[in-house]
Order: C-alpha cells, then structure tokens, then sequence
C-alpha cells in the first residue's frame, strides 16, 4: 500500500516552480518563471543553465532519456527517445544535455501527417520546447524518459501539430480579453488565460476477453455484437459502488498522476455498465491539454498492469452509452478572477454578461466550426444518438440568464443611472447558482454557473483542437463587443451603458443558438434547421465546414492557421476517417470470414446432424428445427455476399480520391457493415456458445 499523502508525492515527476527555484539560479529561475506565465523569449545563455539543471533533476529521478514530446495531428502525442549518455573524444562516457537540445530537435518525422504541407524532399521537422508546459518524467521500471513538451513545425515554420494553433488561438482570446477588461477599468490585470477542465469518460473490460477481438484491438470498439439481456436497463451503473477491481486500477492512475502533478478530483462509475470517469482540477488551457494527453496514456498503461483494456473510444459498444470528454472552460486573468464568475456588483455584472456575451455571439456565427472541431471517425457513432450530445450546436444558459438576456433585449431604460442600482434584473444574478442544479443534460454547451461546458467533445479527441474553434468563435466575438463599446464611448456613453448595448445585441444575434428544450428531441431539428443553423450529420459533412470561407477567413484574421494550413488540416481529418472505416470495414470482414462463417458451419453441422438421426416420422413433426437449420443457412450465405461486397468496396477505395472514398465509405460502407453486424448479431443468438469465436457482450462486459 502506497501510505504517502497525495499532497506530499504530488508534482515530484515534474520540473515545476518548485524543483526549478531548487536547481536554477535566482535570476534564471524568475526569467523562466516570466517566460511560462507571459509567453516571454529567454535569453540564449539561459537555456544552456536550464538544460543543465533540468538533467541533473531527471537523472536524480531515475531518467536515462529525454524527448521533445509534441502533438501531431493524429490526436495522440509522438516521442523520440534521446539517450543522455555520449562518448567524449576520449571514450569517456558522461551524461550529457545541451541548451541547444533542450530548445530545439529535428525528428525523422517524415511519416507524421502533414496534409501534404509538407513534400519529401523537404521533410524535416522540426520540434521546439514549449516553455509554458513544464517539462516530466514518465517512469519505467528500469529508468525513465524526461519529457519536454513541444510544438511541432515544418522546416520553414509552418505549424503541424494541434499544439500550435492551440497556442495562437490562446494568444487571441488573451488579447482581445485583456482590451475588454481594460475597457472596464481593470488596468493592473497583466495576463488572461483560457482554464480547461476536461472529464474524461471510458469504459474498461477484460484484458483476457478484449485481446480475443481483432475489432477491439484494432479499431477500439467493437463491430458486432449482440445485445445482453443486461444492458443498461436498470440503470443501476451510474455513481454506483465501484468495482474493487476497477477502485485498484483507479487508485494507481492517480497516484501516478499525482506524482505528474495532475489533480484528479473526482471517479465515479458513469452510465453504461463499465463506463467510468475521472475528472481532473481545471488548469491553464495549454497545460490542460498537456495533462489530458498525459493522463490518457497512463490510464492505458496502467490498465494493462491490472489485466484491464482501456476503451476510450467513443461508442465502443452499439446500444450502451458512448464516451465523451466534457470540455469545461472559462477565462482567468492574473488577478485570479473567474471572468464568467457572475457578481453581485452591478459593473462587475454587465463585465461578466459582455464576456458571456461575446462567447454567445462567437457561438451564433461560427458554430459550424465547432462543430468541425469534433468531427472524428469514431463520434460519428456517438453524436445525435439518444444520449450524447445532439450533432447541432446550441448553447444553453438556464432560465435565470436566458430572463436577464431578454429583459436587455426588450429595451434599455431611457436614462441610465451612471451610478446606483440599475434594475433590469441584474441584482439576480447570484441566483445563477442556484439554477444550476437542475441543468440541462441534452445540450452540447451549457453554461454551467461559472464556466461553460462543451459536451460533444470525444473522449479520446485532444482537447486542443475542439478549444482552438471554441477560443476562436470567442475571441471573435469579444472583438465584436469591444468594438461595439469603443464605438459608443467616442460618442461619449459611460462604459456600462455602452456594453448593456453590445449584450442587447449579442442577445438578439445569439437567439439562433440559445436552446432550453430536449435538444434530442425531433422538434429541436427541425426548429434548428429553420433557425438556418448548421446541420451535419456525418463527420465529412462537418469537416467540410473548415472550408467554408467565412470559417477560414476568421481563423486567417485571428492567426490561428493560414488559409493552407487549414485546407491541409481538413485533408489530415478527412483522409484518417476514411482510412479508419477502411480498416473497421477490412476487419469486420475478416472477422466474418474467419471466425463467424465457421461458427456458422458448425452450427450447421451440428444441427444437420442431430435432424438426420430423428427417425423420418419425428422428423416431419419438427419444422423449427428445419426452419431453423434453413434461416441460418441462409444467414451464412448472405454473410459471404456481403463480405464479397465488402471487399470490392475495399478495392475501389484504393483508386478513389479522399473525397470520393470519403462518399465510399459513409454512404456505402456504413450501410454494409449495419447490414454485416445485423447478420452476425442474428447468428451470434443461434449459436453455441463453444463454437462463437469472439467474447460476446455479455461476457466483455463483466468486470472479474
Ligand atoms: P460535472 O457535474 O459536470 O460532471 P465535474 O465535477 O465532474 O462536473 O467536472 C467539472 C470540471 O470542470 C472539473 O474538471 C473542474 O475542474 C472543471 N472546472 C471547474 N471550474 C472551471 C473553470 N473555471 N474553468 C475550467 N474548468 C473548470
Ligand atoms: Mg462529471
């Protein structure tokens, strides 16, 4: 048993405040820590010290290697293991790690996506240290790696990692936010940071029983598989005790998480039966990003060690919850303030509502390209379903907010009282809390007190890429409030009044978006689609809204991407869902061919058999059995047809276009592998249980 206090192991893996004060000196120390908190260059000699103190600190723990750890755009990180150990001219051999080093590397990253930014013969990348991230240890048992977070960059600096534009994206709500506050008269606030606080939901099974399905262990969810007689009926799964089992498993992630300075605050058992969820304390966007990969890849690691699969993939079982990560944010600046805080006095209310405004009319514009933002291969199962986060984008604000924004939009006051109590409701606003309780679970963004909460976010998606669309839309939108104000202020109107103008119209143009309702209800759709509110279905139908000039352009204007680094980001998207139903086709078909029609043939036999030993009469007296012998005859002659079909929808895929595959795959290919899965499912009922050669629901989903 592990008998240290959390509080005392916890951050020991990484180079934070704390280890660096201990192993910089004075100066160097307050330069990095400026340089992490405003994004400031060091010095060049600095980076020499700092190296040299990083590498003490991570031999002391163990370390034998260190990597620039970056984000690809393949939504996992990628690693490429330098050991600190050289040869002087002598032979003499010494641990070695140089500023240099420390701040750049050019890994053979040829293969990483690029969406064609990037021909051969140009193909270096390069990585850079990301000071605002501290740098950590992942442990093994023989020794560790220090990690120094990333980004990742072409060799004429175009960006081709999902760190990047999330770093710029940051970079324009801080300033935008920053104008804003100072607009209000906040005139000490030094820095603005996006904070995100991301749950994280998965499903864990068996080791044993999930290393005997192809379709987990290559697609990570399962392709076929018929329903239990205990599914999720009894709801009896959600915040219920959890499993001694799983409560071991969960209690190492977190120690090690501690140790890597990630605060998991809560656990709980989620909805579908082995469905779980950790949700950690919120931080800096960029960090939280970080951490969330982090974290991902040791809740993997550790799952082994307790004979466990992870399953973060986003409707890993057909008829169960799938799994989401609730992306929760908000804005703090260096005072520590919450800016979506509602407050009691009366400025701070109307600077809170221009805030919250200026996000709802991002929102109204440029939803589209949140939507994109979570267009996956794998939430293509899980959005619109009858549990996850419907495929259109609307906000919801509760009943309390909603009444504020509509008594600002039927009309100001005549005369505003410069100071004194302004009463259009705003001295309600502390209720905001109290409305909070029963909140609406069908939306995909809530506004959740003091911060909103994105919901359709996959679980096994980086989060930086759903937060880039999401600070952009709200950077845009702040631009447009501040914009507004300024414009009123040359006309000599006090602040307040000014910006109760800018949230007037931010609520009449937010109305598009601002939903109570069931958002899964078939009404909601149609009211959407009269809205004239983006509608897409299918996950190339929502990439394509990275094309769409207007989303372009924004992300142009805010420097977020560049018109062909976008184009190159949706080809990345659209080229890894096409070839991940390619493979989940290849796969479900050799599933079938291979396991399940032999499956069938026995079957067959079997009962083939035990008809021809019944004497004729009795025979003629039993047509279920015939009946039954026929059906499933039946069921394996489809099989094989379908299966043919798949393979030549497979062989056109290679000469098709991405766009064309793209077609392929959704229109076509989605529809065979209904029809493959209903066949097997309906097999999988009639056959016995020794000869079915996959571990069905039942059995996957029973943690022992
Ligand atoms: P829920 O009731 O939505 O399941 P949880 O307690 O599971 O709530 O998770 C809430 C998440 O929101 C946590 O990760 C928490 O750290 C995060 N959070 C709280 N405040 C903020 C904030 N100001 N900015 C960003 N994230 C926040
Ligand atoms: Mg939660």
């Amino acid at each position: 048993m592990n008998e240290a206090r959390p509080s005392s192991q916890f951050g020991e893996l990484v180079f934070n405040r704390k280890a660096m004060r201990e192993r910089l000196p004075k100066e160097v120390f307050t330069q990095l820590a400026a340089s992490a908190e405003t994004g400031e260059k060091l010095e060049p000699g600095v980076a020499d010290i700092v190296a040299s103190a990083m590498k003490e600190w991570a031999l002391s723990k163990g370390a034998t290697h260190y990597t620039h750890w970056f984000h690809p755009r393949t939504e996992k990180t990628a690693e490429k293991h330098m050991a600190f150990l050289t040869l002087d001219m002598e032979g003499t051999p010494l641990e070695s790690f140089t500023g240099s080093e420390l701040i750049q590397s050019e890994p053979d990253a040829s293969s990483l996506p690029s969406g064609g930014m990037r021909s051969t013969f140009e193909a270096r990348g390069y990585t850079a240290w990301d000071p605002s991230s501290p740098a950590f240890i992942v442990q093994t048992e023989k020794g560790g790696t220090l990690c120094i977070p990333s980004i990742f960059i072409s060799y004429d600096g175009t960006p081709l990692d999902l760190k990047t534009p999330l770093l710029k994206s940051l970079n324009a709500i801080e300033t935008r936010a920053l104008r804003l506050l100072r607009l209000f008269g906040n005139r000490g606030v030094r820095w603005v940071k996006a904070t995100i606080g991301a749950e994280q939901e998965f499903f864990l099974v068996n080791e044993s029983k999930a290393r005997l399905r192809p379709d987990i262990i290559f697609c990570g969810h399962t392709l076929c598989g018929a329903q239990p007689a205990k599914g999720q009926q009894m709801e009896d799964h959600y915040f219920g005790t959890i499993h001694p089992k799983v409560l071991a498993y969960m209690e190492d992630v977190e120690r090690e998480l501690y140790r890597l300075g990630i605060a998991i605050k809560t656990r709980h058992n989620e909805v579908g039966p082995c469905q779980f969820e950790f949700a950690p304390e919120f931080s800096e966007a960029n960090l939280s990003n970080d951490q969330n990969q982090l974290m991902m890849a040791v809740m993997k690691r550790f799952a082994r060690r307790h004979d466990l699969r992870l399953m973060l993939h986003e409707k890993p079982f057909a008829g169960l919850n799938g799994s989401g990560k609730h992306t929760n944010f908000s804005l703090m600046d260096s005072e520590g303030r919450n800016l979506l805080s509602p407050s009691g006095t009366q400025k701070k209310s109307i600077q809170f509502l221009t805030f919250l405004g200026g996000f709802l009319l991002g929102l109204s514009r440029y939803g589209s390209l949140l939507r994109a933002s979570i267009a996956s291969p794998g939430n293509m199962y899980r959005l619109g379903g009858n549990e996850a986060p419907p495929a259109i984008m609307s906000v919801y604000l509760g009943e309390v907010l909603n009444q504020i924004l509509d008594r600002i939009e039927e009309g100001l006051p005549e005369s505003i009282p410069s100071k004194g109590s302004l009463d259009l409701g705003l001295t309600r606003l502390p209720d905001i809390k109290a409305d909070n309780t029963d909140r609406n679970r069908t939306a995909p963004i809530a506004f959740t007190g003091n911060k909103f909460e994105f919901r359709a976010t996959g679980a096994p998606q980086a989060i930086a890429g759903p937060t880039t669309m999401l600070m952009a839309a709200w950077a845009w939108g702040l631009d447009q409030m501040t914009a507004m104000i300024e414009n009123r202020l040359g006309d000599g109107i006090e602040v307040a009044e000014a910006a109760l103008e800018a949230i007037r119209h931010a609520a009449i143009e937010s109305r598009n978006v601002r939903f109570d309702g069931n958002c899964y209800s078939e009404e909601w759709a149609r009211e959407a689609s009269l809205r004239g509110l983006p509608l897409a279905y299918t996950t190339p139908e929502a990439l394509a809204y990275y094309l769409v000039p207007e989303n372009r352009r924004l992300l142009a204007d805010l420097k977020i991407m560049s018109d062909r680094e976008v184009s190159a980001f949706y080809e990345i998207q659209i080229e890894r869902y096409v070839k991940s139903r390619e493979i989940e086709i290849g796969v479900l078909e050799s599933m079938v061919r291979e396991g399940i029609l032999p499956a069938i043939t026995r079957q067959l036999e079997l009962d083939g058999r035990a008809y021809r030993v019944l004497p004729e009469t009795l025979a003629k007296e039993m047509p279920l059995l015939r009946e039954g012998l026929s059906r499933l005859a039946m069921t394996r002659e489809k099989l094989v047809a379908a299966c043919d079909r798949a393979q030549v929808l497979r062989s056109r895929l290679s000469s098709a276009s991405l766009e064309e595959g793209a077609e392929i795959v959704t229109s076509e290919g989605l529809a065979l592998m209904e029809e493959i899965r209903g066949l097997c499912d309906s097999a999988e009922t009639h056959i016995d249980k020794d000869f079915w050669p996959y571990p069905r629901y039942r059995e996957l989903l029973l943690i022992f």
